[in-house]
């Protein structure tokens, strides 16, 4: 998407707005990590979500409506995953829809030989390559008030828009500055990903969650919920795996959990 000169100039007003106290004791109640930021974070976590909150198309399904707190609780979320960032604001994400809770999507898998199974599965949230995000509301609250369990929605289908910004093909590696680094990101992200698949096979204890061995996107997601929300077991375990999260996400979670 081309970024015109005035959509420009309207994102850096709307930055430089203050928050209003209302919204910022939403963020306060329902998103439990910002009391582990600093001044300058948090202040950074609020101007990104002023952003998100007016430029994304927020839609309510299943009768839902979009209230202030579902709009600023989601957006302070994806403002924590961008804290590093100085400009990421997912202009391929368009539309973010919430549910009130899990919901029932179609589901395709492929057998083979043209043959295509369809069914339904039960789904917390979903990202599209340069489409919506979807969250079950009901999620996004269980996860915004414990932070120190691994689980966080928003983190995870956010993580597969960063993973998709560098075409369709999920696969793990997010864009990264140089092919060094991308060499590097591969050869870890792989055999991380080969050991958490061989540790939940054969009921090894494991760090991750164990839906991140189903495909090296997933782990992706999970293992970037896992460095937000429990950055000392995830640094003692995958140091070099660690060490790259923390160059791309340009955050140091483990500072923020130590002592
Ligand atoms: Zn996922």
């Amino acid at each position: 998407m081309i970024f015109s000169w005035i959509a420009r100039r309207r994102r850096d007003r709307i930055r430089r707005q203050p928050m209003r106290s209302d919204w910022s004791q939403i963020i306060d109640r329902n998103v439990a990590y910002v009391h582990r930021l600093n001044r300058d974070e948090r202040a950074k976590l609020e101007s990104d979500a002023l952003v998100f909150i007016a430029e994304k198309n927020w839609e309510g399904c299943q009768g839902l409506t979009i209230s202030d707190e579902i709009r600023v609780t989601i957006a302070a979320q994806i403002s924590l995953l961008c804290l590093g960032f100085n400009d990421q604001f997912f202009d391929m994400v368009q539309s973010i829809l919430v549910y009130p809770d899990v919901y029932t999507g179609k589901s395709h898998t492929s057998l083979g030989s043209g043959v295509l199974m369809e069914g339904v599965s039960h789904r917390e949230g979903e990202a599209w390559y340069r489409g919506p995000v979807i969250l079950s509301w009901a999620d996004v609250m269980e996860d915004g008030v414990r932070d120190n369990d691994g689980n966080n929605l928003v983190l995870h289908e956010f993580a597969h828009q960063l993973d998709m910004l560098n075409g369709r093909v999920v696969d793990g590696t997010p864009p990264l500055e140089t092919q060094a680094q991308f060499d590097r990101w591969q050869a870890i992200i792989d055999r991380e990903y080969e050991q958490l698949v061989s540790d939940c096979q054969y009921g090894r204890s494991h760090v991750f969650d164990s839906y991140g061995a189903e495909h090296i996107s997933e782990f992706f997601a999970v293992a970037t919920e896992t460095f937000f929300e429990r950055p000392l077991s995830f640094r003692a375990r995958h140091p070099e795996l660690y060490e790259i999260f923390s160059q791309y996400y340009r955050q140091n979670p483990a500072a923020r959990f130590d002592g």
